[in-house]
Formats: C-alpha cells, sequence, structure tokens
C-alpha cells in the first residue's frame, strides 16, 4: 500500500513539474512515506528524517524534509518533539494536497511545520494517479482502512474504517493500466478479501471482491491477478471457487494466520479458530493445481507459552507455507494490547523467530527444488541485481534468472528450470512451452 502511495505522490509532483532525481544526494526535497506496523519501522523513519535534518543544519543535503503515510497520521505533531525542524507531515487520507502545501512551503518559508492528518471524505476514489510509463505489473488499491479490531495492530489507528472504492472507478483504473500494457494487476486493501463490506452486498452467494475479481479478468489484456492483504475470514466458499473459476487468478494465495494456538489467537482478537486454517488451506490447495501458500506469523504475542508457539510451529510446517513475514512482537501505542504489556522476553521471541525462519528455508527450498525440470511461465520484471542477466516471477511469485535479451522484459517467456536455491528459480529460455 504504501509503494502504491508513494508512487502515486511521485507522480502528482512530477505533474506539477517536480522531477524525480536518482540519487538522494542530489534531492531538494525528500519526503519519507512511513510504516507503523511495527516500532523498528517508525524507529527508523525518525533516524533517517533525523540525520537529514541534522545535515541541513550544517548546510548540506535537501533543504525540505516531511513525513508522510502511517506513522504521521499515528503520531501527527508530536513527531515534532523527536524532530523539531521538519517541514511537512502528512496523514494517509491527505496525500493528495501535497503539492499546495510544498508550493505554499517553498513560497514562504516558516519555521513552522505544515501538520496535516485529517480525515478526508471519498479519499479511496480519489487516489493520486500513477506515471504514464508502461508498467507491466502495477497495484490497484481498491479498499482503503480496516474496522478489524486485531489487538496487535495499529492499521485501524492509522488508516481508518474500511472503505471500498466503487468496481467503476476501479475497472477504468484497469482498463487504462491494460491499454498502457500492464499484463499484471495485484489489487490492494488492508483486509482486501473483504472489499464492499458495508458498501455493497452478496448476491446469490456471490461477493462483491469476487465479482470484481471476475470483471477484471475480463478487462482484455490482464492475465495474471493478486490480491493483497487477505485475512482467513475473507476466504468464503465464493472465493476459494473463483482460484478454480478464474485462470487469471494467480495459484498463490495469502493466508495469514498469525498463531496456530487458539487460547493465543481469542487473545490477538483473531475470529477463528486454527482448525479453520487447516481446512482453509485444504480448501485453497485443491482448488487449483500447484496452489502454494503464504502467511503472516506473529511469535511472542503476551502470554504466548512454549506450547502455544509449538501449536504455531506445528501448523506453520504441517500446511507447508513456502512464504511467510515471520514477526517478533511489537507492542504497538494505541492498540488493544497495551495494556497486555510485551511479557515473552526478547530472547525467546528471538529464538522462536529463529525456529520459524529455519523452518521456512526448508520449506521454501523444498517448494523450489520441486520445480527443477519443469517448465515455467515467467512474466520478466527487469534486469536480475546482479550478473547480467534477466529476472521475473512465477505465477507462484517464485522468482526465476535467467539469460535473456533485455528486449523481452514485460513480456512472458516459458523458462525451463535446471537450479533451485531457498529464494530462486534458475534455468534457461525454453524450447517447450509451459502448462
Ligand atoms: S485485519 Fe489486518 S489490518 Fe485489520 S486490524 Fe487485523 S491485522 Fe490489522
Amino acid at each position: 500500500m504504501n509503494e502504491r502511495d508513494s508512487e502515486g505522490v511521485g507522480a502528482l509532483l512530477r505533474s506539477k513539474g517536480y522531477v524525480l532525481v536518482a540519487d538522494e544526494a542530489e534531492a531538494d526535497i525528500i519526503l519519507i512515506n512511513t510504516c507503523s506496523i511495527r516500532g523498528l519501522a517508525e524507529e527508523k523513519a525518525i533516524g533517517k528524517a533525523d540525520h537529514l535534518l541534522r545535515a541541513r543544519r550544517e548546510g548540506k543535503g535537501a533543504k525540505f524534509v516531511g513525513i508522510l503515510g502511517c506513522m504521521a497520521q499515528n503520531r501527527g505533531a508530536e513527531l515534532l518533539e523527536r524532530l523539531p525542524d521538519l517541514d511537512l507531515i502528512v496523514g494517509t487520507q491527505r496525500l493528495r494536497h501535497i503539492p499546495d502545501y510544498l508550493s505554499q512551503r517553498l513560497a514562504a518559508p516558516t519555521p513552522v511545520a505544515y501538520v496535516d492528518t485529517a480525515h478526508e471524505e471519498g479519499f479511496e476514489d480519489a487516489l493520486p494517479g500513477r506515471d504514464d510509463g508502461r508498467q507491466v505489473s502495477a497495484y490497484v488499491s481498491i479498499q482503503q482502512g480496516c474496522d478489524m479490531k486485531c489487538a496487535y495492530c495499529v492499521v485501524p489507528k492509522t488508516r481508518g474504517p474500511e472503505r471500498s472504492r466503487s468496481p467503476e472507478s476501479i475497472l477504468a483504473e484497469v482498463r487504462a493500466l491494460a491499454e498502457n500494457g500492464t499484463r499484471e494487476v495485484t489489487l490492494l486493501g488492508q483486509i482486501v478479501n473483504q472489499y464492499g463490506r458495508g458498501r455493497f452486498r452478496t448476491e446469490g452467494g456471490i461477493s462483491p471482491f469476487v465479482r470484481l475479481l471476475r470483471s477484471v479478468a475480463e478487462v482484455p489484456g490482464i492475465e495474471r491477478i493478486r490480491y493483497t492483504a487477505c485475512h482467513p475470514i475473507g476466504y468464503r466458499p465464493d472465493l476459494v471457487a473463483a482460484h478454480a473459476e478464474i485462470p487469471q487468478l494467480c495459484a498463490q494465495v495469502h493466508l495469514p494466520f498469525q498463531s496456530g494456538s487458539d487460547k493465543i489467537l481469542r487473545a490477538m482478537g483473531r475470529p477463528y479458530l486454527a482448525e479453520r486454517i487447516r481446512r482453509l488451506a485444504a480448501a485453497l490447495r485443491a482448488s487449483r493445481k500447484g496452489m502454494t501458500l503464504s502467511t503472516d506469523v506473529i511469535v511472542g504475542f503476551p502470554g504466548e507459552t512454549d506450547a502455544d508457539f509449538a501449536l504455531t510451529e506445528a501448523m506453520f510446517s504441517e500446511i507447508g507455507f513456502e512464504q511467510a513475514f515471520l514477526f517478533k512482537y511489537s507492542m504497538r501505542p494505541g492498540t488493544p494490547a497495551e495494556p497486555l504489556g510485551d511479557t515473552v522476553p526478547v530472547d525467546v521471541k528471538e529464538a522462536r523467530l529463529f525456529r520459524l525462519q529455519q523452518q521456512l528455508a526448508m520449506q521454501s527450498t523444498t517448494g523450489n527444488l520441486r520445480q527443477v525440470g519443469t517448465v515455467q511461465r515467467v512474466l520478466v520484471d527487469g534486469p536480475n541485481r546482479k550478473g547480467g542477466r534477466l529476472a521475473g516471477r512465477t505465477e507462484n511469485e517464485r522468482r526465476v534468472i535467467f539469460d535473456g535479451d533485455l528486449s523481452l522484459v514485460g513480456q512472458f517467456v516459458d523458462v525451463d528450470i535446471a537450479r533451485a536455491g531457498e529464494t530462486y528459480l534458475d534455468g534457461k529460455l525454453a524450447r517447450t512451452k509451459s502448462i
């Protein structure tokens, strides 16, 4: 979501004549789009801004420094206690006003920061645009905010209540992207598989989200559809069935289970039992050949015992997730879990995290090794970071590196997989077609 917001702000500023520079050292204006999901993310952003502002006091670097996004929304003017020289603090719903604030501030410099964390009605339908250049793969925001109350999560505070865009406005954006060469879209929302809740009705057992997926799949040129972030309660039978019915939907699904202990799930405010995750995983796997699953897990939530963690570890390996975001619990001020404190010692959290990381490495490597000898259809992203080769992704989000000409960037190619590691597949352009 932040990447999409940053892209929108960048496009907006370029439309007003600002120029994006490749090197931060050349920038006159630096806007840091921030995340609040963990304490570490906030501290990193504050450290970065502090470094830039110190340099400015010495007459070096950027002349204008601002903080945007979730931390701006979460902490607002309180940030000035840590960063008194900041120029701009703009929350998640007011990003489209940044050019106005910049021009006012640049025209009449004042020592007082602009702080805007207001709620803006209807902003989900008025997001900043995007650049005109061709994007093979694009993010499309379809929903903002979240009405769930997961005890550890700051998102309802930083992104506000759930609001879904209209299908017409989403489809117009997808059609424009497809006409410009986009082949893959990722539909974004904080709880994306509950899209439309409270605004559009489920009809004949088909949810607004599944109706939207069907419509997006009908847009000529769109060959892959992904969606994130999800909640297990949003995987109802119609969505599971959609993976069998809509060929453009990728055979990769995010099923964030967070904990394998029902006691901890209840304390987290997650309205499902571990058994439901097992059933969902089986149903999703059965819906589509080659389906892979990813997840999120938090270790060290207050009250998590060794026995609770053992249940998490068992579920993680039993379901065989191949990708995962694994976190140590980080207490966030203002969340429902704040009064519970942070009771699990850091070394215990680290040991639990390490065990899951080891397990993940094994599961990812095993999954990747199974692809050796197959032909994979790959959407080519661009040059590989090192070594003059190309990189792309399979529909399961596996990264593939291979030799090829830059003219292939943005195209689908078939790659014969010859080798695999924990995070990649390695192959060569195939003579046979993928299936
Ligand atoms: S559903 Fe996701 S975004 Fe919403 S409160 Fe829970 S973890 Fe946060």
